[in-house]
């Protein structure tokens, strides 16, 4: 058994404990919540991975993944029975990393769970010995080795996700980046009718965090039916 901990918010018992059976075969450690205040109530720094039902009893999945955002950027997965576009947008909105729709096969959840895990682990290791690299844009500057960010010299909180996009955009500054490209490269997963609003809602989301005017963005450029694109010409 290893000691990495997933909490499961769901209410409904025999999807719970399914989830909890299959997770604990795949050596994972699970804590179980039936709804949205006991889940906000359990939830500490020691959850590795939140697996988030948005229909819950007393709140919606959504308020808990606003509430947990506020002090963590723990990978969250929604599960969602609705799967709406606009749901899922909004799950994303709030701060979701990415969401399965139900009824899901249990190599679609073990995916996304690895390729959510896959980012956190890689990005949030223990700082190693080698002297850390950082990219710069303007008054930007991002870790090349782990999840931290300063923009005008303050510290940015950003989850992995979000990490992953703008590493990648920073590192290819000058080129515009396919929706497509970006999802491949950071999801690790192939590219689906949905990926590209994925994929948008994320890029709103960093345009929120390090933008003076989100809606006017000077950093994360849109290139016309190219992509997104950081200028080698530093504008932020
Ligand atoms: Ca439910």
């Amino acid at each position: 058994m290893n000691s990495t901990k997933i909490l499961i918010v769901e209410d409904e018992k025999d999807i719970r404990c399914s989830l909890s059976e299959l997770l604990r075969k795949a050596c994972y450690q699970t804590i179980e919540a039936t709804n949205g205040r006991s889940a906000l109530d359990i939830f500490s720094p020691g959850i590795d991975l939140v697996i988030l039902d948005v229909m819950l009893p007393d709140m919606s999945g959504f308020d808990v993944c606003s509430a947990i955002r506020e002090k963590s950027t723990v990978p969250v997965l929604f599960l969602t029975a609705m799967g709406s576009e606009a749901d899922i947008i909004h799950g994303l909105e709030v701060g979701g990393d990415d969401y399965l729709k139900k009824p899901f096969l249990a190599g679609e959840l073990m995916a996304r769970i690895n390729s959510l895990f896959r980012r956190s682990r890689f990005y949030n290791a223990a700082p190693h010995d080698k002297k850390e690299s950082f990219l710069f844009c303007g008054p930007l500057k991002l870790s090349l080795d782990r999840n931290y960010c300063e923009n005008n010299g303050l510290s940015v909180q950003l989850t992995d996700t979000e990490y992953c996009i703008l590493r990648l955009l920073l590192k290819r500054k000058g080129d515009p980046l396919s929706p497509r490209y970006i999802y491949e490269q950071v999801w690790n997963e192939p590219f689906l009718d949905n990926s590209a609003n994925t994929v948008m809602v994320h890029i709103r989301s960093l345009r929120r965090k390090l933008e003076l005017d989100p809606h006017h963005p000077k950093l994360i450029q849109t290139a016309w039916a190219k992509g997104y694109m950081i200028s080698k010409k530093e504008k932020a």
